[in-house]
């Protein structure tokens, strides 16, 4: 592959370069496109901020992001898009895209300015961390982000519903620990679903954790301008971790038992989840640290996302590597436009994996500035060793594969 202006100029053998590669031995995947990450900035910068946050998404092999708005101040204000814009433009390793508020201060209650904010530079809209309290007002805003052409993410949540802090199940009894339920889930994707089928809005259901929600989203394909993701640790990981009750393993939509975990698998599989993403969610240690009832919600998910998924799903036989790489890259890519292929005239933004290679999350080497993985202390299969945007190396693990040959 010859790489030119920042994109791919040619795809065969034998060709030459002033700077080479030596890729042997790996595999070149488009870059990894996630469109859900808190990078934390602007408010919360002893999280995370934009140079960690898109090391960390260069280290797990993202090359573009779209970044949620609750943010401190809340990204609800054309003037705080713009600003956020030029920032990423200044610190980002990787291409970051912009979500602004659905609704100003994520109050369910008055739409943003859309437009305005789409001209300041927003991407999406979306209220992300919260659901929307009524229909009446999510009706509204699908039909204003549909006028004014930004596509929706929406968290679909009941917060009449989810009054706990774990999955209502047999796991939350045992530890005698408040939980929500499915159907707080459940209900509001059926009405986002209904909804965005009536208003024709642009929808995306992000971190489908249940597996009547990943029906439901089946049920709505062809009739509605849907998409859907789910994330690493719903695909990995159960309720069972509730009954070491660690403030580490809080978060939103909770882990759920083995019957939605498996669910959510098929759904991916068959296509009717159209692809993963993270939901990277830094915490500081002293909002983790806790008794699991007191925690904040979340998981860093960008660095160990590929080989959670490798190991668990295409080394055991339960994915193929076409079916993960689509979920990751070229699915997500397409919904972000532009990225997530390798065809020529594509934007040169790639990821080189060593598949071979075994690795174990450890504290201290993530580029996050922030733990809180759910991976921490596991050894996983297949390990991102370089990624390129635009034709640049913004991730190179071994140093030498990158190098310059005479
Ligand atoms: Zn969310
Ligand atoms: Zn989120």
């Amino acid at each position: 592959m010859r790489l030119s202006s920042g994109r791919i100029a040619e795809v065969g053998d034998g060709l030459r370069g002033p700077r080479e590669m030596d890729a042997e031995g790996l595999h070149l995947f488009p870059g990894f496109v996630d469109v859900h990450a808190h990078w934390r900035a602007p408010g919360r910068e002893d999280e995370e901020d934009i140079q960690s946050g898109s090391a960390a998404a260069a280290a797990g092999g993202f090359t573009s992001v779209v970044m949620m708005p609750n943010t401190d101040p809340i990204v609800d204000r054309p003037v705080v898009v713009s600003g956020l814009v030029r920032r990423l433009e200044r610190e980002s390793r990787v291409r970051a895209h912009v979500s602004a508020a659905l609704h100003v201060g994520l109050a369910g209650e008055r739409l943003t300015e859309m437009r305005l904010l789409k001209q300041a530079g927003a991407f999406c809209v979306s209220d992300d961390g919260l659901g929307t309290a009524s229909a009446g007002v999510l009706r509204n805003g699908m039909l204003y982000a549909r006028s004014a052409g930004l596509p929706v993410i929406l968290h679909c949540e009941d917060h009449t519903l989810a009054t706990g802090v774990v999955h209502d199940g047999l796991a939350a009894s045992l530890a005698g620990l408040p939980g929500s339920p499915a159907s707080a889930e459940d209900t509001a994707t059926a009405t986002a679903l209904i909804l965005a089928a009536e208003t024709g809005a642009k929808v995306h259901i992000t971190h489908v954790s249940t597996a009547l929600s990943a029906a439901l989203v089946g049920f709505f394909d062809g009739s509605a301008d849907v998409t859907a993701d789910t994330t690493p640790h719903h695909l990995t990981l159960t309720e069972d971790l509730v009954s070491t009750l660690e403030g580490l393993y809080r978060v939103n939509p909770p882990l759920r038992p083995e019957s939605d975990r498996s669910g959510v698998e098929r759904a991916l599989r068959e296509g009717v989840l159209d692809f993963v993403a993270t939901d990277h969610a830094p915490h500081a240690s002293e909002e983790k640290e806790l008794p699991l009832e007191e925690a904040a919600p979340g998981f860093l998910g960008h660095e160990p996302a590929f080989a959670a998924l490798y190991t668990d799903f295409v080394l055991g036989g339960r994915l193929t590597l076409g079916r993960l790489i689509q979920a990751m890259s070229c699915a997500p890519g397409r919904w972000v436009g532009g990225a997530g292929n390798l065809t020529v005239g594509a934007p040169a933004d790639l990821t080189l994996v060593d598949l071979s290679e075994e690795w174990t999350v450890g504290r201290g080497t993530l580029a996050s500035r922030s733990s809180n993985s759910p991976y921490v202390g596991r050894t996983l299969n297949g390990r991102v060793v370089g990624t390129i945007v635009g034709g640049e190396p913004v991730h190179d693990r071994t140093g030498v594969k990158f190098g310059a040959r005479a």
